[in-house]
């Protein structure tokens, strides 16, 4: 198969898993690693939730649709009763049930092989680093690489699905190629590279985490390069697309921004019924994955109207001009989904690096989303400043 169809089947076959309804239940505000970039240290207060309320989420999940379900905390593992909560999530008709884990407890064999007893599908472990001493600054946890290399293997023993999840970061992303390179040598074909979210902990130790999209060019692409391998499947999570230029594919489904809002509703249904501003504006906003959509939202408050963004102007055609531009206006029917759709459609807009180059880029928001993933950034065209 040539790349370009390859690529496609593969997107074809991510998105489609990238679509499956899916139901989170937290089972633990408690966690054994110290992750420099950890989101829920505030949320942690060492208690694990109850049967009762675990089984009542459980269920809303199966009521909403949802056939596979993600058991995370804090750590999951750190539930005493985590076999149990698994077997009750197949037993209420789960098909899929999916653990998101450090990894440390799995080192314990007979551990490893109660949750498979209960019919656990699937271990995703959060695996920054191949190296001892990268891995253990960013869990904080002396030991806890060891610990999560025996974990890797003894879940591969059970013959769980295994998949990898790297955040990212200023400490690791010189060394990511190597990185998915040592885990594919163990057997993992599934990553997930998430970015920073400059929340909770990340936002503390911003300045440890967070990196220069120039400078880390080079060395991500070079670690993207793997994804050619058609055994590989590689996805992003929140990683801005400028960082993916001539991996576009790995540009993470724009339809996920929709996950994103569910998890903001309370905050933004407080911005859009009673003007109150979002507690997290500020200084974080240029970090965000957020960013365009929350300035977006904000803009359609002021105006009560929003038009669909214009293609960049090295991509406009006399034709396309004279076609009428989609509104979303502010009315009495208004939903969070149906703005988030138009957003998706008609206003998220991306730009390459190279676009720093060019003499419109002041004014200009790039191109849509959908088209970069569809065609790839080389179809952008700076123009130089004469
Ligand atoms: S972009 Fe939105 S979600 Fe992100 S920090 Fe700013 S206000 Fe909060
Ligand atoms: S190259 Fe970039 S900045 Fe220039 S017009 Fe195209 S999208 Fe806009």
């Amino acid at each position: 198969m040539i790349g370009i169809e390859m690529d496609e089947e593969k997107n074809r076959t991510k998105d489609a898993a990238a679509e499956q309804k899916r139901h989170w239940v937290r089972i633990t505000r408690a966690c054994n690693n110290r992750c420099l970039f950890c989101l829920d240290r505030e949320n942690q207060n060492g208690s694990v939730i109850t049967m009762e309320e675990i089984v009542a989420d459980l269920k809303r999940g199966l009521d909403s649709g949802a056939r596979r379900v993600v058991i995370s905390g804090g750590d999951p593992t750190v539930h005493p009763k985590l076999p149990e909560i698994v077997a009750k999530a197949k037993s209420l008709g789960y098909g899929h049930v999916q653990i998101i884990t450090n990894g440390r407890m799995l080192a314990y064999p007979k551990f490893a092989a109660d949750l498979k007893r209960s019919g656990l599908d699937e271990v995703t472990l959060s695996l920054h680093s191949h190296i001892e001493a990268d891995f253990e600054e960013m869990t904080g946890v002396k030991g806890s690489y060891k610990q999560a290399l025996a974990g890797l293997l003894n879940a591969q023993k059970q013959g769980f699905i295994v998949s990898v999840d790297i955040v990212i970061n200023e400490i690791n992303y010189r060394t990511l190629r190597e990185t998915l390179r040592f885990y594919i040598r163990l057997g993992v074909s599934e990553f997930d590279l998430l970015y920073p979210i400059p929340f909770g902990d990340a936002w503390t130790n911003r300045k440890r985490l967070f990196f220069s999209p120039e400078e880390a060019h080079a060395y991500l692409s070079d670690a993207f390069a793997l994804s050619k391998d058609s055994d590989l499947y590689i996805w992003t999570n929140r990683l801005p697309a400028q960082y993916l230029e001539g991996f576009e594919d790995l540009i993470q489904n724009p339809v996920k921004l929709h996950d994103e809002v569910r998890g903001m509703g309370p905050e933004l249904s407080r911005l859009v019924e009673r003007g109150e501003p979002m507690s997290c504006k500020g200084e974080r906003c240029d970090y965000c994955f957020m960013k365009g959509f929350c300035a977006d939202l904000e803009e359609l408050l002021e105006k009560k109207e929003l038009a669909a963004r214009p293609e960049p102007l090295c991509l406009r055609s006399a034709a396309k001009r004279k076609k009428p531009v989609p509104i979303f206006r502010m009315d009495k029917d208004f939903t969070l989904q149906a703005f988030t759709d138009f957003h998706i459609a008609h206003r998220y807009f991306v730009k390459s690096l190279r676009c720093r180059e060019c003499r419109h880029t002041d004014s200009c928001d790039g191109a849509w989303i959908g088209d970069i993933r569809k065609k790839g950034f080389s179809i952008l065209k700076p123009e130089a400043n004469l």
